[in-house]
């Protein structure tokens, strides 16, 4: 069946991805493809070296809240 959906070829992986509302990664065929060309970007442009932990202050508190009483 064919219809008048025109049709992309994921950047990413090559397949083809349907260019229409229904598709909202688009020209993506799926979230995954979207993100994984997005990380390539941000990567690429940006040289991120690591994980930035400055931007989530609770992950340096990790471990040391919660006074008195069980992690679990
Ligand atoms: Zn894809």
């Amino acid at each position: 069946m064919n219809r008048s959906i025109p049709t992309v070829n994921c950047p990413t992986c090559g397949q083809p991805a349907r260019w229409h509302a229904d598709n909202p990664w688009r020209p993506f065929c799926c979230e995954r493809c979207k993100l994984i060309d997005l990380g390539e970007w941000l990567s690429e442009k940006h040289c991120i070296p690591g994980p930035p932990d400055i931007e989530n202050p609770d992950a340096a508190d990790f471990g040391t809240k919660g006074s008195g009483g069980n992690p679990v």
